[in-house]
């Protein structure tokens, strides 16, 4: 009951790997002139609501973007992620341009061909323009993190850059290095300064305004998996807002941030009504239908019920029709007569042995309870994942964990056993006090390990860009099991139900 989609006309000129998390690899979908537009579109509005609350002008972003390579699939059509697509295309610089959010990196440094040197060159920029930045961003914010947990190793190095104006060698592309060698003179006063706010900072925190004092906010995806960052991130932001970018995927957008001033854990999302036909069907019909074995029966745009979690349903104008996006959303109110949807969590189970089910928002939830008790001994927990390891009888479930410095043996054994109490599912907690689940299992892995993870991604064609450390890791992630199992140091049996 949308309105009717504008053109399926365009042809499909390219195709787009959506990220691949998930099931390990990355997935085909179409793409076309259409969704580059209805990019556009999305970033106007969303730009056009957070500009009233938090105004910028003559502006540059440190934008911490990656493009993937592309290539040629067996057909002859140009693939590509969604970002990369999107990032080449012309009419995207002058889009950002007119938002006041203009990348301060040459173009080189986004299409570079190894992302750490990439990720080097931006920070670089950022420092050289640091006056101008008005905002700093990513698609996802895990790579504004990423990005400042790197600020952290090298900067001295990029203030040496800066006092003798030559590009590291470490930078060895010579299309990067070339494009950075017109931008870096020699500026000792501006080295020393760096230096200067570096020392004088406690612990990183407040690092971004320190670095780039006339920055408004910090700008990315900040809700669903993207939740575990948010603690780093406002370390490293200070006082400065965190605002949470619009609701999409490679499969096209859905709906733009209208509440910029919503703090990124109670964001909503409006759904843009005329970029795609939307459907939901409601979670409560999709168990029934799961158990009766019946095609689930999706409800329109305007149908939908404030309180109720849907699943998504997409048919956009590159051809995709009733496609199931996984994504589970709750409808928390309307926007005139547009929903406007809070992102719950992906809708696959992520750890199930028998009668339990934990998804990835219960996994969020017992890592951030266990990370508290960490958190006293000034310790983060900087990525995590999980798995189910069904080959001891009976099966139970397995935490990775890499923290930022060394915790005691009890303090970990404490933690293993608050993340078992901590799922809270009734089929679990049951099976759990009979044993048909065994103890959950604690695994610390060595510092670098998720970077480790990250890096096999790219060498699978992923871009950091879209990059989403995946919360469960089963039988198609094989590589990455065997990464985290290579770099476990310590492993913990929970005792929570002895
Ligand atoms: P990709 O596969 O790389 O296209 O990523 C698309 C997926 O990212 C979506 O299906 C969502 O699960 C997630 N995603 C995109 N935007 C948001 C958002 N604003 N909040 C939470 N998750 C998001």
């Amino acid at each position: 009951m949308g309105m009717p989609l504008r053109s399926s006309g365009k042809p499909i000129t390219t195709m787009s790997l959506s990220s691949g998390t998930t099931q390990g690899k990355p997935k085909y979908v179409p793409w076309n002139d259409e969704l580059f537009e209805t990019t556009m579109q999305i970033y106007q509005t969303s730009f056009a609501f957070r500009n009233r609350e938090f105004p910028i002008k003559n502006g540059k972003a440190l934008s911490f973007i990656y493009s993937s390579k592309q290539f040629k699939t067996k057909g002859g059509l140009a693939a590509g992620t969604a970002t990369t697509n999107v990032y080449r295309n012309a009419q995207y610089k002058r889009t950002m341009k007119a938002l006041q959010s203009q990348c301060c990196s040459p173009d080189e440094v986004i299409f570079g061909p190894d992302f750490h040197q990439s990720l080097y060159c931006h920070l670089l920029c950022g420092l050289i323009f640091r006056e101008e930045v008005q905002l700093v961003s990513s698609t996802f914010a895990h790579s504004i993190v990423h990005a400042f947990r790197t600020f952290e190793q090298v900067w001295e190095e990029l203030c040496t850059d800066i006092r003798e104006g030559v590009l590291s060698s470490r930078v060895t592309a010579p299309s990067i290095r070339m494009a950075m060698s017109k931008l870096l003179k020699p500026n000792p006063e501006l080295a020393n300064l760096i230096v200067k706010k570096c020392m004088g900072l406690s612990n990183w925190y407040g690092l971004i305004p320190e670095l780039f004092p006339n920055t408004k906010y910090i700008h990315g995806i900040m809700t669903g998996s993207m939740e575990p960052y948010l603690k780093k991130l406002r370390h490293y932001a200070g006082e400065l807002p965190l605002v949470t970018a619009e609701y999409g995927s490679s499969e096209g957008w859905i709906a733009a941030n209208v509440n910029p001033k919503l703090p990124p854990e109670s964001a909503t999302y409006a759904v843009l009504p005329h970029i795609g036909y939307f459907e939901f069907i409601p979670l409560t019909e999709l168990e029934q239908t799961n158990f009766l074995c019946v095609d689930p029966q999706p409800v329109g745009l305007t149908e939908v019920k404030v309180g109720e979690e849907y699943e998504i349903v997409v048919t956009n104008p590159a051809g995709l029709y009733r496609y199931r996006l996984g994504d589970v959303v709750k409808v928390m109110g309307f926007h005139n007569s547009t929903p406007e949807l809070k992102f719950v969590r992906r809708s696959s189970l992520l750890l199930t042995i028998n009668i339990d089910k934990n998804t990835e928002k219960d996994l969020q939830l017992a890592v951030e309870a266990a990370a508290k008790l960490v958190a006293g001994d000034k310790l983060e927990v900087v990525d995590y994942t999980s798995h189910v390891d069904v080959s001891t009888d009976p099966g139970h479930y397995v935490i990775f964990w890499e923290i930022n410095g060394e915790a005691s043996e009890e303090l970990l054994g404490e933690c293993c056993n608050c993340l078992d109490k901590s799922f809270v599912d009734a089929g679990y907690v049951s099976s759990r006090k009979v044993n048909w689940i065994g103890p959950l299992e604690l695994r610390v892995v060595r510092g670098g390990t998720f970077q480790k993870i990250l890096d096999h991604f790219l060498g699978l064609g992923a871009a950091v860009s879209q990059y989403k450390t995946p919360r469960c890791v089963g039988p198609t992630h094989g590589k990455v099991l065997q990464i985290l199992n290579e770099n476990v140091v310590k492993s913990y049996l929970s005792t929570a139900f002895n």
